[in-house]
């Protein structure tokens, strides 16, 4: 079992992000800024939303985290979101998952100005990519192949397996795979035998919010495995989609949870940020 660690990666990328951010402030007068809205007190998402925080911080970056109460209305996140939308210093601005219920999804992904859409969600950025000119990376998929090109994984010409179609993960990455020339296979919860069509792929992605779901019977030797679940237990143990006890002794490459596709996803946001930044000036 070979595995797929984020953190080799990350480290190269963010020294050559925190050299272009020293470039860009010359240009600017001012670093690139990130603001981050984050609705109640969910834990899990306090937690992603400091690590993003933090992580601005390591590259050059400003950030703030602006914080709502859970019962919030629509129309004062709303107001807030254009004033940023209008803010000329602010570059990236990421709207924290999950929202609370009187907040829905179809409405908040069109508040963000598609060019500060760092987490590539906006219905016209889901469009460009898509159609193969994207403006951003989906921060997740665009993660995994980041990760995948670093370990020379191909994946023009394999047969990949995406388990999942959520807007945020299985969608744009089965469209990122397919622009990279792989022959896709997508499963979801109403595929019956999803198993037996997933054995068919070389790669296989798991987007599922399973705990380890996959298994062994899933998957043919030899195979590369990205795993994007995110499950923590009671004692504050971090385990993903994958049963890594059933397919331990199974020759193939297999990304750590944690330490694999959550930290290269805060890689892209970094990089989408940078970018909103630079076609600022
Ligand atoms: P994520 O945020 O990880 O993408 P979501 O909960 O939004 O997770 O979506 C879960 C996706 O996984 C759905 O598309 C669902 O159809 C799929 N899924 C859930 N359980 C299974 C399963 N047992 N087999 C195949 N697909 C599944």
């Amino acid at each position: 079992m070979i595995l797929l660690s984020a953190k080799p990666v990350v480290q190269k990328r963010r020294a050559e992000l925190l050299a272009k951010t020293d470039a860009i402030k010359k240009r600017l007068g001012r670093a690139p800024h990130l603001s981050v809205i984050l609705i109640g007190d969910d834990p899990a998402s306090q937690v992603y939303v400091d690590r993003k925080a933090n992580a601005a911080m390591k590259v050059g970056f400003t950030s703030e985290t602006i914080r709502f109460p859970k019962d919030i209305s629509a129309n004062a996140v709303l107001k807030r979101v254009r004033e940023l939308n209008s803010e000329k210093k602010v570059d990236g601005i990421l709207i924290q998952r999950p929202l609370p219920p009187q907040l829905r999804e179809k409405d908040v992904s069109l508040w963000v100005d598609p060019a500060k859409d760092v987490d590539c969600l906006h219905p016209e950025n889901i469009g460009l990519l898509v159609t193969g000119n994207p403006r951003f990376m989906p921060c997740t998929p665009g993660g995994i192949l980041l990760l995948l090109d670093h370990y020379g994984i191909t994946i023009e010409g394999k047969t990949v397996c995406v388990i999942g179609r959520s807007a945020i993960v299985g969608k744009p990455l089965a469209s990122l795979l397919l622009s990279r020339n792989a022959s896709l296979i997508q499963v979801h919860r109403s595929t019956p035998d999803a198993a037996s069509l997933c054995k068919l792929g070389d790669l296989v992605f798991v987007a599922a919010g399973s705990k380890g779901l996959l298994k062994r019977n899933w998957l043919k030797p030899g195979s590369v495995v990205v795993d994007v679940g995110i499950h923590r237990d009671g004692a504050g143990k971090i385990t993903g989609d994958v049963d890594t006890e059933s397919i331990a002794d199974l020759p193939m490459a297999l990304t750590p949870v944690p330490g694999g596709v959550g930290p290269m996803t805060i890689q892209v946001l970094l990089e989408n940020t940078f970018t909103a930044a630079s076609r600022q000036g």
